[in-house]
């Protein structure tokens, strides 16, 4: 196998590192129930988009975890409750 001739220098792994960090994904207010949500996407929170709801959030489901919880939760799909 191929190896490296010589290791990269502190400066060189400096360099390249510096675009490592990583930044908040960028949010907007939701305008139905202003809670921040991505662009483009349907809103974790209360499950509109463009004004309409698209996903009917359980508001009292044991496992919920925004978002996505009606995909996660056996109960939300209207199968058996979890064992919590
Ligand atoms: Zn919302």
């Amino acid at each position: 196998m191929p190896n490296p001739k010589r290791r990269h220098s502190k400066s060189r792994r400096g360099k390249r590192r510096a675009h490592d960090a990583l930044r908040t994904p960028q949010t907007v207010a939701c305008p139905n129930c202003q809670e921040p949500r991505m662009q483009h996407r349907v809103c974790p929170k209360c499950g509109f988009y463009k004004g309409r709801e698209i996903v009917q959030i359980e508001q009292n489901c044991l496992t919920a975890q925004p978002p996505f919880r009606r995909r996660t939760c056996a109960a939300c799909r209207g199968g058996p409750a979890p064992a919590l």
